[in-house]
């Protein structure tokens, strides 16, 4: 939604193809009080205000699942979508973000937001004094179970075997910290709530023993991975070891004219800021890379009606 505001303020027919509500992640997060100028925010409100702001811009907002985006000889792109519909343009940003791997359990969606999250600098707040669980082994884990207890009274880590895959560094400070209690060897089998709809208790078990029990907890974060959205793209764009698209500092990917900003983007962190800002940066180079191709060959843009980004 940032690009399509600074691509409708650079004068560029933009179209935002979303297969769901706009918003993306913002719509999965209860509240936002790290987004600069607004201390607490709703999510979806902020993302109400990202979408009103595109538009005023002259930015389409079209509800289509894309399902397939490839470059074409001439150089331009094409977007197949499940409608059928297809979309063409010299330019294509992508801005698709990925999905947290879910544990895939009893209760894990029926409680999601209220006691079930993917996102510890989100919704470490809501769990001040309380006791709740962190399921995984990698850095994300061990990190989010760390940063957890500057709010949690106490942190069970629960992870499928006996051995952490994070950093040595990183383990090193969780078992040093006396707030966290590692479970090994262990696997969440189902999450139960109260009436109100709160997480209340995992249902667990030992995979070497296959003793089951239950762990008291009004909370459980899950850190087994993210998978960026990046399968849509047709052929080799470079990516690191997650899958996520490597870019240069423009946002270009390794194939001209496809650009990429926010989650799908190997980077760093991953926050609503970085989002907008690659955005940014992704739509100011789209508009130049549209110059120059102009500029180049005067090609004729090949769209319905004016220059597109998609
Ligand atoms: C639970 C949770 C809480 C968070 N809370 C915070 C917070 O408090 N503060 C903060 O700064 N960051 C937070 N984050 C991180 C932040 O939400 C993300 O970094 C940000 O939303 C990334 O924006 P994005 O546009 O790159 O991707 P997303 O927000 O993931 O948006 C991608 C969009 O692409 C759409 N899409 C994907 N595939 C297709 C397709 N094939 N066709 C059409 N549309 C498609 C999706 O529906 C989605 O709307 C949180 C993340 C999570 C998971």
């Amino acid at each position: 939604m940032t690009a399509a505001m600074y691509c409708g303020r650079g004068m560029l027919r933009t179209v935002v193809l979303e297969r769901g509500l706009s918003g993306g992640e913002l719509l999965n997060t209860e509240v936002i009080e790290d987004y600069p100028g607004f201390e607490h925010i709703l999510g979806w409100e902020l993302a109400q205000k990202f979408e009103s702001h595109a538009k005023k811009f002259g930015a389409e907002f079209l509800q289509e699942t894309v399902t397939c985006v490839r470059k074409l000889d001439d150089g331009s792109f094409e977007a197949d979508t499940e409608s059928g519909t297809v979309y063409r343009a010299p330019t294509v940003i992508l801005t698709a973000g990925g999905t947290p791997i879910k544990l895939g359990i009893p209760g894990e969606l029926k409680y999601a937001g209220k006691g079930v999250s993917y996102c510890a600098v989100c919704d470490g707040a809501f769990f001040k004094g309380d006791t709740i669980a962190v399921v995984g082994g990698g850095d994300a884990a061990v990190e989010e179970a760390d940063f957890l207890t500057r709010y949690a009274e106490r942190v069970y880590l629960i992870h499928r075997r006996d051995e952490l895959r994070a950093s040595k560094i990183l383990q090193k400070r969780l078992f040093e910290n006396p707030k966290i209690t590692m479970i090994w060897d262990t696997v969440v089998e189902e999450i139960e709530g109260d009436a109100q709809g709160l997480v209340t208790n995992l249902k667990v078990r030992d995979v070497k023993t296959q003793e089951a029990r239950d762990i008291a907890a009004t909370g459980i974060f899950v850190f087994i991975g993210f998978r960026p959205n990046t399968g849509i793209v047709e052929g080799h764009v470079d990516h690191d070891e997650m899958g996520y698209m490597l870019t240069d500092f423009s946002m270009e990917t390794s194939v001209k004219g496809l650009f990429a900003a926010g989650d799908v983007r190997a980077q760093l962190t991953r926050q609503v800021t970085t989002a907008a800002g690659d955005g940014t940066t992704a739509a100011i180079a789209a508009e130049k890379y549209l110059k120059a191709l102009k500029d180049k060959v005067g090609v004729p843009m090949i769209v319905r009606t004016g220059g597109y980004a998609v």
